[in-house]
C-alpha cells in the first residue's frame, strides 16, 4: 500500500469523485491511482494477451487501421518541432505498429516496443516494421541510445509510472526528448462526470493524470518538463464523426466551459499531451523514492 503520492511524494487520500472505485488522490499535486494494483498483474494483463483477442477490432481491420495511422500522423505532427527527421526514436506501447510505420515514413529511425504478442507480430509480419514483443522494463533499452522517445496512452496502465520514466529517460542522450499522450483526468468532462467519464476505464487506467500530476512525474523522474497541455480530440476524428450532433454539443459544451474555441487549453481538454526532456547536462535522475 502506497501512503504517498507516486509522482510528487504528497500526502493522498481517498478519491472523493471516484469513491467506492479504490483509487486516492494526491492533495497536492492532484494525482489519482488505483492503490490495489501492483506491477506483475499489470503485466500479465498485456503479456498474457488480455487485447490479443482484440486485434481486429483495435488494430487490423482496414478502417481501423486507416484511423490508427491517422493517429500517428496527428501525433508526428506534434513531436516534429522536437524531433529532427533521421532521430533514433523508439515507441513505447507501440501495438500494431502504425505509429511506427509512419514515423519511419517521415524519415525518423523509429522502432518499438510493445507487450501484447500478437500486437508486435502483427507489427513486423503485416506492415513489416520492427516492434518487439516485450515489455519496456524486460527490453534491455541502452544507456543514452535515443534521441526520442514517445509513449502514447500507456502511463495510466502503469502502476509505478515514474519508474517507466526513469527507464526510458537514461535510454535517451542528454538532450533527448520524450513525448507523452493520456486522458486528462483534469479536464472538464472527466471532473463533471466523475465515475461516468468514458476514459476513466478503472479496471486498466490504474493512474489518472492531470497537467500538474503528469508534470510532477516526469520532473520526479529527473526530465525538464518542456510543455503540458490539454488538446481536444477532434483531429483524431473522422470527418463524419466530427459533424455528428454528440460530438458537436460535445465540442459546444467546450467552448462554454472554458470559454475558448482553441484546440489545447492549459488544462481543461480531454487529453494531455507532454514533452519532457532530459537535461543536457550530465546529472543523475532523481530516484522514484527520493
Ligand atoms: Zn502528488
Amino acid at each position: 500500500m502506497f501512503e504517498i503520492c507516486r509522482t510528487c511524494g504528497g500526502a493522498v487520500q481517498t478519491s472523493a469523485l471516484l469513491a467506492p472505485l479504490p483509487f486516492v488522490t494526491c492533495e497536492r499535486c492532484g494525482f489519482t491511482f488505483r492503490v490495489d494494483r501492483a506491477e506483475e498483474d499489470v503485466h500479465a494483463i498485456y503479456e498474457e494477451g488480455a487485447y490479443s483477442g482484440a486485434l481486429a477490432t483495435l488494430y487490423s481491420d482496414p478502417a481501423t487501421l486507416r484511423n490508427r495511422r491517422r493517429d500517428a500522423r496527428v501525433r508526428l505532427d506534434f513531436i516534429a518541432p522536437h524531433a529532427p527527421r533521421g532521430a533514433r526514436l523508439l515507441d513505447v506501447g507501440a501495438a500494431g505498429g502504425a505509429f511506427v510505420e509512419q514515423a519511419i515514413a517521415r524519415g525518423y529511425a523509429a522502432e518499438g516496443v510493445e507487450p501484447t504478442p500478437e500486437f508486435a507480430a502483427f507489427a513486423r509480419d503485416s506492415l513489416g516494421v520492427p516492434v518487439r514483443a516485450t515489455t519496456v522494463e524486460q527490453a534491455g533499452l541502452e544507456e543514452a541510445s535515443l534521441d526520442v522517445v514517445t509513449i502514447w496512452h500507456v502511463l495510466e496502465h502503469i502502476p509505478d509510472p515514474v519508474d517507466v520514466l526513469g527507464l526510458l529517460l537514461t535510454a535517451l542522450r542528454p538532450g533527448g526528448a520524450i513525448a507523452i499522450e493520456v486522458p486528462n483526468a483534469g479536464g472538464h468532462l472527466a471532473l463533471s462526470q466523475g465515475r461516468e467519464w468514458a476514459s476513466l476505464q478503472p479496471e486498466v487506467h490504474v493512474n489518472q493524470f492531470g497537467p500538474r500530476s503528469l508534470a510532477a512525474a516526469l520532473e520526479r523522474a529527473g526530465f525538464e518538463v518542456v510543455d503540458v497541455s490539454s488538446v481536444t480530440v477532434t483531429p483524431y476524428l473522422r470527418r463524419g464523426q466530427r459533424l455528428q450532433p454528440g460530438q458537436v454539443v460535445h465540442r459546444l459544451r467546450g467552448v462554454q466551459k472554458l470559454r475558448t474555441v482553441s484546440s489545447t487549453h492549459p488544462h481543461g481538454h480531454e487529453l494531455l499531451r507532454a514533452i519532457g526532456r532530459r537535461p543536457a547536462a550530465a546529472q543523475p535522475a532523481a530516484s522514484a523514492s527520493s
